[in-house]
């Protein structure tokens, strides 16, 4: 009978997820001992995970979770619920309702003029539309943009997730800082000269806006799921070893980390898979907050990508040169170590498919209590003036060291097959 009980509370706290976001001005972030944890994902798959610590794990949790896991005798500390707005936020110096950080809207504004001012040097293309027929905008940087010269190509990409507004502004100011020195600095012109520079402010337009107008901490895209709930965690939604265990995503709808019906099921991924096919590139950043972290494949798996020592050594020389800066500590490591497992993220598919050296970047701030979510709009810059050195290095690198061609390294290429089948193949 207990057990039954706990069953159907279980069930129903799942089923009521749908009303999650209805009760975002209550949500809190909370956290669980990491030794809890297996408990507290029989409360809610897929736990909408922030960040780990200390042995502690951090979670966004409703007053109806947080209620299933006192019935399930998970001890749970509530951390903060302080950044939450109340009201929509202020209008700041940047304008609109998100302040100085972009819109979707103000973002294309601002990606037509940087296209519009360095003719020859930007070109804004359209790589997709979203489910609510949003465009998803690349800028590409090169000398003769408007023409594919096939040169080494590098991607830096932001908001995977919706809340991770500074993740859109570090790619976008990389570009404008591209465009604006290429006349000034002679190594951002060597660099813009010898390559293709490609940058996708955001990847999840449907989810930023709905992020800026409903709910502050919407994390996924906005697919109407079959069973009610909405939301596709885009960033478990790539190819490579998609849905390969139900710890690194979610095979349940109104999970946080849900990974969608089948690899690439949605307009933002496949956006992406068909930029990255259609180009040479030999390197890639994903930016994400929060942590302060520098992450690299893989992160199915706690066994090292072929090129880890490689991987391990241009990201400990990124975390160099962002602490050089003003002295932000980011910690770089093997995104399954260092975080924890996720399935089906872009930089797993990306390196997959010839080895490319690809790196999650978790902005800062490095925990909740300096922000979390929310960095103060003067942060901006700094910010993006920490990352930049980095973001250099790394198109450099790229320049310099061609890839093999696609599947010549030993990894296991892109597929679509079953989880089950895919487990069992990834295990021998
Ligand atoms: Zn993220």
């Amino acid at each position: 009978m207990r057990a039954m009980k706990r069953l159907a509370l279980v069930l129903a706290v799942v089923a009521g997820l749908g009303a999650a976001a209805a009760a975002a001005e209550t949500a809190s972030v909370i956290s669980v001992a990491k030794s809890d944890f297996a408990a507290a994902r029989l409360c809610r798959k897929g736990l909408d995970l922030l960040m780990e610590k200390n042995g502690r794990v951090y979670i966004v949790a409703s007053p109806g979770e947080m209620a299933a896991l006192a019935a399930l005798r998970v001890d749970y500390t509530i951390e903060t619920d302080r950044f939450l707005p109340s009201g929509p936020p202020a209008l700041a110096a940047g304008g609109g309702i998100n302040g100085a950080y972009h819109s979707t809207l103000e973002l294309e504004t601002d990606l037509r003029a940087l296209e519009r001012d360095h003719p020859g040097l930007a070109s804004l293309q359209e790589i997709g539309e979203t489910l609510e027929k949003r465009k998803i905008y690349a800028l590409k940087i090169s000398d003769n943009a408007s023409s594919d010269e096939g040169e080494p190509a590098v991607l830096f990409i932001g908001c995977h997730h919706a809340r991770e507004w500074i993740s859109v502004e570090v790619p976008f100011l990389f570009g404008k800082y591209l465009l604006e020195n290429y006349d000034l600095s002679p190594e951002v012109r060597d660099l813009v000269d010898a390559s293709e520079i490609w940058i996708v402010p955001i990847a999840n337009p449907d989810g930023l806006e709905y992020s800026i107008h409903v709910y502050r901490y919407w994390r996924k895209n906005r697919r109407a799921n079959v069973d009610g709930t909405y939301g596709v965690d885009i960033n478990r939604n790539y190819g490579y070893a998609w849905g390969f265990d139900d710890v690194g995503s979610s095979p349940h709808p109104g999970s946080d980390v849900f990974r969608g019906t089948g690899p690439f099921s949605e307009p933002e991924t496949a956006a992406v898979r068909a930029l990255f096919l259609g180009h040479d590139f030999r390197a890639m950043i994903s930016f994400h907050s929060f942590a302060q972290d520098i992450l690299y494949p893989w992160g199915f798996t706690t066994e090292t990508a072929p090129t880890d020592a490689a991987l391990g050594a241009i990201a400990g020389t990124m975390a160099g040169l962002i602490a050089a800066v003003q002295g932000t500590a980011y910690v770089s490591g093997q995104a399954s170590r260092a975080l924890y497992v996720t399935n089906g993220d872009a930089t797993d598919w990306t390196y997959s498919l010839a080895g490319a050296p690809s790196y999650t970047i978790e902005l800062p701030p490095v925990d909740i209590d300096h922000g979390g979510f929310f960095n103060d709009e003067s942060a901006i810059g700094a910010i993006f003036g920490e990352n930049l050195p980095a973001m250099l290095y790394l198109t450099r690198y790229a320049i310099d060291h061609p890839l093999p061609a696609r599947r010549r390294v030993p990894i296991r290429k892109d597929r679509a097959a079953s989880p089950v089948a895919q487990r069992g193949k990834l295990r021998d």
